[in-house]
Parts: C-alpha cells; sequence; structure tokens
C-alpha cells in the first residue's frame, strides 16, 4: 500500500514517513500544495495524508482538485487544534476523516488502516483468505497460526494482494503500490518477492494469470 504524505513541516515529514514504513506502507512526500496536487493526480497512491496549510496551494485546494478530477482516494487531513471550521471544510471538501495536530502515530496508523479498509470493502482490520491471515494493525501474516517472517516488500505485495484477494493483480499494479515515486523500480523484483513468497505460502495460493499477472486465491 502506497501513502502520498503532504506536509510542509520537515520533521514532521520525517516522522510520518518513517512511522508509516515502519507500518509496512510505502510513503511518497510533497511538501507544498503544487507537488502534492500533481502526485496525487498523477500517481496510484492508496491514501493521503494532507496538511491543510501549505506553501503553494493550500490541502483544501488540493482536495477539492482530486476530487473534481475524479481521485477517489481515502485522504486524511491534518488540522491544528482547535479549528472546528478546518475540520468542517475540509470534510465538505472531500476528506474522509481527520485528525488534529498534535497527534499521536498510532492514532493516525489506525485510522489510516480503517480508511483503507473501507475503501477496499473489508470490514475487519484482519484481512483473511483461506489459512493466511493478515492483521494489518500488527503488519503480520499467519498462516494456520503460524507467523510468517516476510521482509518489508515481501509483506507490502502480500498486503497489496491480501486487499484485493480473488481479483488478477498486474505486475505494473504492484511495482505502483509497493514502492514510492522516487525508488528505483525494477519490475523483475516483483517477480523475486512473488517467487519467495510462494514458498512461505501453502502451494498454489498465488496463481499465475498468463499475460495478466497474479491472483491470491485460497487453496482449493
Ligand atoms: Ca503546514
Amino acid at each position: 500500500m502506497r501513502i502520498l504524505v503532504v506536509e510542509d513541516e520537515p520533521t514532521l515529514a520525517r516522522q510520518l514517513a518513517d512511522g508509516l514504513v515502519a507500518a509496512g506502507y510505502a510513503v511518497d512526500l510533497a511538501d507544498n500544495g503544487i507537488d502534492a496536487h500533481f502526485m496525487g493526480d498523477t500517481e496510484p497512491v492508496d491514501a493521503a495524508i494532507l496538511d491543510l496549510g501549505l506553501p503553494g496551494m493550500d490541502g483544501i485546494t488540493v482536495l477539492k482538485k482530486w476530487r473534481a478530477a475524479g481521485r477517489a482516494m481515502p485522504v486524511l487531513i491534518l488540522t491544528a487544534r482547535d479549528t472546528w471550521h478546518e475540520k468542517v471544510a475540509g470534510i465538505d471538501a472531500g476528506a474522509d476523516d481527520y485528525l488534529a495536530k498534535p497527534f499521536h502515530m498510532e492514532e493516525l496508523l489506525a485510522r489510516l488502516r480503517a480508511l483503507i479498509r473501507r475503501a477496499g470493502g473489508h470490514a475487519s482490520a484482519e484481512l483473511s483468505c483461506g489459512p493466511l491471515k493478515l492483521d494489518t494493525r500488527a503488519s503480520r501474516a499467519t498462516v494456520d497460526g503460524q507467523a510468517l517472517t516476510l521482509t518489508s516488500h515481501e509483506y507490502r505485495v502480500l498486503a497489496y494482494l491480501m486487499h484485493h484477494h480473488d481479483e488478477v493483480v498486474s505486475r505494473t499494479d504492484l511495482v505502483e503500490h509497493i514502492y514510492a515515486q522516487d525508488f528505483d523500480r525494477d519490475s523483475n523484483t516483483v517477480e523475486v518477492f512473488i517467487a519467495r513468497l510462494r514458498k512461505k505460502l501453502p502451494p498454489g495460493m498465488i496463481e499465475t494469470v498468463r499475460g495478466l499477472g497474479y491472483r491470491l486465491a485460497s487453496p482449493q
């Protein structure tokens, strides 16, 4: 899952990025409204965390432009404390949730998980596919209750497949959702991650759909 973080305060931006990466997300950073608008408009991010007070273009305008262009990813806005009118303006502009600064990283992660889960039509924080379970709160996967040892990229690939299980996911989709924009992307590495995941999962769970991509499905 790939998250766009828009925050012009460098220390907070870094804390957000570190916390999100530690939780298993790929992170793109923007420190002004112009770049934020462009990235959210052109990159397939799974959610955005958007500060409202930004240089270049304010967060409300960025959000309105995304929504007007049909960009539907969940957006969590960061507001200053005790500014109820910002929250109202943000929600009216198409925000899905808000958090007032200062906030605890744990609360931000919980709200983000809920937004991504709802966007994918999942009701629970634990996703399951046959014997495979993914606890998005702990960034942990288990098979029949046994924890899998996964690298951060293996986790990202598996999490994306779990959020889209029983659907065909193309290699391009995977590359775009497991790497941030500035990462040196090599689609061959996706095959490597898939091969490693196959060794860790029950046989047959990750099907190759020739010419189209991969599908995660419960073993028959
Ligand atoms: Ca700001």
